[in-house]
Order: structure tokens, then C-alpha cells, then sequence
């Protein structure tokens, strides 16, 4: 058999799943298998919900930060976020460049 080239569709495979950037999920549920119980959470443009207790109240619980660990850069932007909740921004760090010497 020649007619598909699977050999360039993997090697395409293995270049696109080291680059996680390439990935947007837009709309999903994800079931959770927590320590006590199973959580279901929710996608919707990027915007993680959850069914727990604690989302109902925090609007943020442990199972959608550890989504967001997992899949952050394919996480899309949501439109309107919960920022005053203290989600993560990427915070600037100024490196400074050691003064170089000069010999006048
Ligand atoms: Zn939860």
C-alpha cells in the first residue's frame, strides 16, 4: 500500500504535540476524578466552571486550577474574566544586565 503517507502525518504529529501553543480548546466538560468525589467542569470559551461546592462560592476550586495548570496555553482567553479573584497574570520581571567594565 502506498497511497497515504502516514510517515509525514507523524512526523507532522510529534512536531505539532511539542508545540502546545498550536491548540485552542474552545468548548468541553471534563470529568473529574477527585479525592472524595467526581467533578464535572465545564468549558465554555475558556471559561473553566465547576460543580463543587467550593466554585459555587469561589468561583475558582482546585479542579479548574489544575486544568488551567494542565492546559494553559491552549486555554483561550476568556472574554470577560474572574481577574478580581486574583487569577494569575504573568507578572514582569525586569532582569537587569550586569554593568559591564569599560577600560578607558
Ligand atoms: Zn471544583
Amino acid at each position: 500500500m502506498h497511497g497515504l503517507r502516514y510517515d509525514g502525518e507523524i512526523e507532522k504529529a510529534k512536531r505539532y504535540a511539542e508545540e502546545p501553543e498550536r491548540f485552542r480548546f474552545d468548548d468541553f466538560t471534563v470529568r473529574f476524578d477527585g479525592d472524595n468525589n467526581g467533578h464535572i467542569v465545564t468549558c465554555a470559551q475558556g471559561d473553566l466552571r465547576c460543580d463543587c461546592e467550593f466554585f459555587s462560592i469561589r468561583q475558582v476550586c482546585s479542579h479548574t486550577m489544575a486544568l488551567e495548570r494542565l492546559l494553559h496555553d491552549m486555554l483561550p482567553e476568556p472574554g470577560h474574566g474572574l481577574n478580581e479573584l486574583g487569577v494569575m497574570t504573568p507578572g514582569e520581571t525586569s532582569t537587569r544586565v550586569s554593568p559591564r567594565k569599560l577600560k578607558v
